[in-house]
């Protein structure tokens, strides 16, 4: 680990002015991948900003009916949200399907949308990595491969978004609010992670110095049904080989609405667009479910030792659609 130093922000300003006048700084809150990557010299700042006193710890409801979650509620407080495991049941079980209680008990939201790819050649700086320095290679391309990207890959990276929360938050179409010494904008979720192109180096469309100050999860009666199937090497504390979020809204047996995402196929929470136009107006059936998944993976580019993803992603789907369906629960 190198020197840094450490500061304590005492205001979201300070925080913000801090960032804005050292640009080899980072923000620190519940530190449960930083700090991890400061160990392994990933992660290099002059400068460490503690976030975690500031006042961003509430989860508020709206006017609108949206509910705001702050940046520094712990995931393990989201998950036991009694409004967010009615409403929104899909955040909560992928929250509760992800790494173990004391890390949710210190991870929180804001941090678990900046938590950096688990690809081994990434934390293993005796190989080089695109993402880590670029212009070096990829060699996981033809290297071992059988958790990396199956969709929205490039020549130049093949890396898997970790997080199970962002699956839902990209299910449930959130937004994210940052700040920054400029003020605050709102980035909708399926902007503000970016496929690795020929930079793989950024995972996110924040700009140098912006802090995330909150998630909005906009209002959406029947995420009632909301499922998420995660399916992964071990039953707990692993990173998801494949993962479905799903929610979807049937009246008289027709589909009127439905959210589609999956997790562990591609560098950033894959949202099945295309699935979810088909499926709209549709009968509520096997033979549906199982059109949407097709539909869903037929741009999967597998690699040489993750070709089982594509058919184990369209039997998750199917499966969460049609649990969705019948009203939700445990998948
Ligand atoms: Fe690095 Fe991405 Fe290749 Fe992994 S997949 S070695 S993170 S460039």
């Amino acid at each position: 680990m190198n020197n840094f130093t450490y500061t304590r922000a005492t205001s979201l300003s300070d925080a913000v002015n801090q960032a804005d006048a050292d640009e080899n700084s980072q923000f620190i809150a519940g530190g449960t991948n930083l700090v991890d990557r400061l160990k392994v010299f990933l992660d290099q700042p002059s400068q460490l900003i503690d976030i975690s006193r500031l006042q961003m710890q509430g989860i508020e409801d709206m006017a609108d009916g949206s509910l705001r979650l702050g940046a520094l509620v712990s995931n393990t407080a989201v998950a036991d949200n009694s409004y967010i495991r009615h409403n929104y049941p899909l955040l909560a079980r992928a929250i509760l399907s992800g790494a173990s209680q004391q890390i949710r008990n210190m991870a929180t939201v804001g941090g678990n949308l900046l938590q950096r790819t688990r690809c081994p050649y990434y934390y293993d700086t005796a190989f080089p990595c695109n993402k880590r320095q670029p212009g070096t290679g990829c060699p996981a391309i033809t290297g071992i491969n059988r958790n990396h990207a199956i969709l929205g890959a490039s020549e130049d990276c093949v890396a898997v978004h970790p997080s199970d929360m962002c699956v839902a938050l990209a299910a449930l179409d959130a937004v994210v609010e940052v700040a920054s010494p400029q003020g605050q904008r709102q980035i909708p979720f399926a902007d503000f992670h970016r496929l690795p192109g020929n930079t793989p180096q950024q995972d996110t469309n924040l700009q140098p110095g912006e802090l995330i100050t909150a998630v909005i999860l906009p209002p959406l009666s029947w995420a009632k049904s909301g499922v998420y199937l995660k399916i992964r090497d071990r039953a707990s504390y692993s990173f998801a080989l494949i993962s479905v979020g799903a929610a979807i809204n049937v009246r008289g047996g027709k589909i009127q609405g439905v959210r589609l995402a999956m997790g562990g196929v591609a560098h950033k929470p894959w949202r099945a667009t295309a699935a979810e136009e088909f499926l709209l107006g549709k009968s509520a059936d096997i033979a549906t479910f199982t059109k949407a998944a097709e539909i869903a993976l037929q741009s999967a580019q597998p690699l040489t030792h993750n070709g089982y993803k594509v058919e184990l992603a369209k039997r998750a789907i199917r499966r969460a659609l049609m649990v969705s369906a019948q009203g939700g629960g445990i998948v």
